[in-house]
């Protein structure tokens, strides 16, 4: 490995793969994107990208690409599910962006994904492993074999100095000690043809619905003509995996006694998906040795924050950050002259990565630990019953735009150069 660059294996190229690829090549670490399926199929659906995230976008030069494809919405909107009554507006827009100095946006999933996936091609030294699926991990003196599985059977081996695994929720290297959590609640998702809800696609809010064990979040996409719908409803029987078709009978039974526009979009979907909504118990300690989890596979968090994506490119910024002085090793063993100068080196190369693997670990575990919670307390506030939902209504009604966007100082205000002090 003398005198190379130190080669980096990310397992999994979703959002969090993807843009670890990208920020660790960025870094001068030669990266083998290792993805079980075909080719990257971000599922058909929406996802809030708050200031913590695009900032760190932004900042790795995809800000012109992102403002094409992504929405800057001006405000939430929050309204009480049975009778439309509006209860609180954060803004967003403007005031969002010259809080934090970042913008807010809406991005349809496969959008972000192909942005992603554009960059990290055009990024040097990055090799694009799709349908390989990494089925184990062995660690010797100097770096990892990751035994990998292809798609009719093959099997093959790859050498790298590290792996980060972004597999998400399901991994096998999520930390041993937390173990996955059924919420009780399942998402519905889909996207409702713009012409069947126009005066959303112009509203430049993203709507939120609260009711009694359900809510409703709705936010128009760019250059899809749609608007994305998620509803979260109760449901016994979890399911692990990613998704599966959702009957349209049962999620408007769900919504019968709701106001017209969560109802009306509801009907006008021409199909759903549902995802059984699971997290894990947080987590302090995440890897091992040469082996580390990021997003998902870290810390999987329920949706009601809109945070998981967003906490996968911090942890993705904050590794590249860590790592980065490790990127080439020393000069000093270019050639492998003394083998045994050179496997000191090289044993001596693994243990930073690993001292840099703890360091990650260590800067992002506080903080998403702490969105991890902050999700399941608004599980809690988003479905309440009464009369706990007219104490919840009551202080959203009494606090004004800015007090509430205050509240999330600490989530969106976070950039990657404070990690070790911000939470
Ligand atoms: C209803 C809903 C709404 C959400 N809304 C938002 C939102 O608005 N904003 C936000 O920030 N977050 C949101 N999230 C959360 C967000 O979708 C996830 O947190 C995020 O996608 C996690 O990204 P990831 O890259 O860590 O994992 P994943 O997206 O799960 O990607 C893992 C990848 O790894 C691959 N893989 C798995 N195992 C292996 C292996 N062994 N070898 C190779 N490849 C492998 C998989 O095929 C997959 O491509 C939402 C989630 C849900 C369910």
């Amino acid at each position: 490995m003398s005198g190379r660059r130190h080669s980096i294996a990310v397992a999994g190229a979703g959002i969090g793969g993807l843009t670890a690829a990208l920020l660790l090549s960025r870094a001068g670490f030669a990266v083998s994107l290792i993805e079980k399926r075909t080719r990257v199929e971000e599922e058909g659906a929406g996802l809030q990208l708050s200031p913590n995230a695009s900032r760190i976008l932004i900042g790795a030069g995809l800000g012109h690409v992102l403002s094409r494809r992504a929405i800057a919405p001006e405000c939430v909107r929050i309204r009480r599910g049975k009778d439309g009554r509006d209860l609180a507006t954060i803004p967003l827009g403007q005031t969002i962006k010259k809080r934090h100095g970042a913008p807010y946006l809406v991005i349809h999933r496969a959008e972000l994904a192909s942005l992603l996936l554009d960059a990290v091609r055009a990024s040097p030294g990055v090799r694009l492993l799709y349908g390989r699926e990494a089925r184990g991990v062995a660690e010797h003196d100097g770096g990892i074999t990751v035994s990998l599985h292809g798609e009719r059977g093959s099997e093959s081996a790859l050498e790298a100095s590290a792996l980060v695994a972004a597999e998400g929720i399901w991994s096998a290297h999520a930390p041993a000690d937390s173990l996955p959590r059924f919420s009780g609640f399942c998402a519905w998702r889909a996207l409702v043809p713009a012409a069947s809800a126009p005066e959303l696609v112009g509203s430049g809010e993203v709507g939120l619905w609260l009711g009694p064990r359900a809510h409703l979040v709705h936010y128009p996409l760019k250059n899809a003509g749609v608007v994305n719908v998620v509803a979260v409803i109760e449901d016994r029987r979890p399911r692990a995996g990613w998704s599966r078709a959702g009957e349209k009978g049962v999620i408007a039974g769900a919504f019968a006694g709701w106001a017209e526009v969560p109802r009306a979009l509801i009907a006008s979907a021409p199909s759903w998906k549902c995802w059984s909504l699971f997290d894990r118990k947080p987590a302090r300690r995440w890897g091992n040795g040469l082996v580390t989890p990021l997003g998902d596979a870290a810390h999987p968090i329920l949706p009601f924050l809109a945070q998981g994506a967003a906490l996968a490119i911090e942890d993705a910024a904050v590794l590249a950050a860590n790592l980065a002085p490790m990127a080439k090793p020393d000069e000093i063993i270019v050639g492998g002259l003394n083998d045994a100068k050179t496997q000191r080196s090289e044993a001596q190369g693994s243990a930073d990565i690993g001292r840099a693997l703890r360091r990650y670990e260590g800067e992002r575990a506080a903080r998403t630990i702490r969105a991890q919670r902050e999700a399941r307390r608004n599980m809690l506030a988003y479905h309440a019953t009464f009369p706990l939902s007219l104490v919840r209504d009551l202080v959203l009604a009494r606090a004004s735009g800015e007090q509430l966007l205050a509240r999330f100082d600490w989530l969106y205000g976070w950039s990657a150069d404070q990690s070790s002090v911000q939470h």
